[in-house]
């Protein structure tokens, strides 16, 4: 790792910029914009992943290159490795860590439940444990999911209600995430925010998620399945534009403030904080659909079938004063523009070109 790649002090950093940022899952989808965004603004950014294949693995490799062009570094391995982190905090003296990585998708978990265990639980104990040990100990700004909220029906979901009746394995860990880097808060002074991210869609996105399969296979001929949930109710989701999440990951680290441990001894009260960041405007999947057939101007083939019970939820949405009031968070990005820019990627990263064979109309 070149020490450029992660200065103290880069020069001619922007106001509030200065920081050295480890961002674990960097190739993943937010961690690609997020490692854009801080080292456009002259922060230092370092990236770890382990290019796992829960999808498609060039796709990972494809943003990996895109962040190497603009000076991101991306190491290939396994936030479990905690030999290789401790190398990594003791070349670099990391003031905060973005931690993304994670199994994520909420399906998955029926056919691959140690995945889930392995990242988002074993793999933030150890990377928690890098932290506490690392001197400086950095900040921690981590991705937790509006999936804590599960089968809660009272909407929309602030921050203060209950958590405790997850719909699926993934949305355990994640509030088992928030219980962990809890404790790790109060014993060792680590500073802790953990994001509730809502249904995250955008350019470089993910090819497991519904907007972006139900794109491929629109474009294909192919049908896509439309979940509906109980009495023929429309299943919602609050979709949030990428850049707005982007924004949101980078105020909360803005504003993170200082761990106060020292090589695992804490030496005062550091800051636990929970934000939602979603959309506050939740999108019926059917709608979702419309506007993807607009921007494609390909009429989709459906097939609604009853939601099977193997892990999502019914809707989401976000209440997010508390980010507004606490990091400036103001998403701007409604879905018919979000997923027009959406589209327009896709056609050019695999190649569509309207009035071409290959676009079916
Ligand atoms: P992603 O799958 O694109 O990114 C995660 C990255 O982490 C991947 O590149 C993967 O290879 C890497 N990774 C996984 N396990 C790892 C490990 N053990 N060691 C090193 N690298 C590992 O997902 P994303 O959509 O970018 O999500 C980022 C974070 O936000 C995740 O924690 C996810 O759970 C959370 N989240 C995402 C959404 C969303 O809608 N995208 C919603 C809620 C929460």
């Amino acid at each position: 790792i070149r020490a450029s790649a992660a200065p103290r002090r880069p020069p001619g950093s922007a106001a509030g910029a200065g920081m050295s940022v480890l961002v674990t899952g960097a190739a993943g989808f937010v961690g690609t914009h997020c490692s854009l965004a801080l080292r456009k603004r002259g922060d230092g950014v370092v990236g770890i992943d382990n290019f796992n294949a829960y999808y498609d693995p060039s796709l990972k490799k494809a943003r990996k290159a895109l962040l190497s062009s603009h000076g991101v570094f991306v190491v290939e391995g396994d936030i479990n490795d905690g030999r290789l982190l401790a190398k990594l905090f003791d070349v670099v003296p990391f003031t905060h860590v973005l931690h993304l990585a994670a199994q994520a998708g909420v399906r998955y978990a029926m056919e691959n439940p140690a995945s889930y265990v392995h990242s988002n639980i074993a793999g933030l104990v150890t990377l928690l444990e890098a932290c506490k040990d690392a001197d400086p100990q950095p900040a921690i700004v981590w991705a937790s999911s509006s999936s804590v909220y599960g089968l809660n029906d009272k909407v929309p979901f602030s921050e203060r209600d209950r958590t405790d009746q997850p719909a699926s394995l993934y949305a355990a860990t994640k509030k088992a995430g928030e219980e962990i880097t809890h404790t790790y808060n109060h014993i060792y002074g680590l500073s802790i925010t953990g994001l509730r991210f809502f249904t995250v869609y955008g350019p470089w996105g993910r090819p497991d998620m519904a907007y972006f399969s139900f794109t491929r296979n629109i474009l294909q001929g192919k049908p896509i399945t439309v979940y509906r949930g109980k009495d023929h109710v429309d299943l919602a989701r609050d979709f949030t534009y990428i850049d707005d999440i982007v924004k949101g990951c980078l105020g909360s680290l803005d504003t993170a403030g200082k761990s106060t441990g020292t090589g695992g001894k804490k030496r005062g009260p550091a800051p636990y904080r929970i934000f939602n960041l979603g959309n506050t405007s939740p999108v019926t999947v059917p709608n979702l659909v419309s506007i993807l057939e607009k921007h494609l101007r390909v009429k989709a083939k459906k097939n609604v079938v009853e939601m099977p019970g193997n892990g999502d939820v019914p809707f989401t949405h976000a209440n997010i004063s508390l980010a507004r009031e606490q990091l400036g968070y103001k998403p701007t990005t409604n879905l018919d523009v979000g997923l027009k820019k959406f589209v327009k990627w896709y056609l050019s990263y695999y190649g569509y070109t309207r009035g071409s064979k290959n676009f079916r109309q």
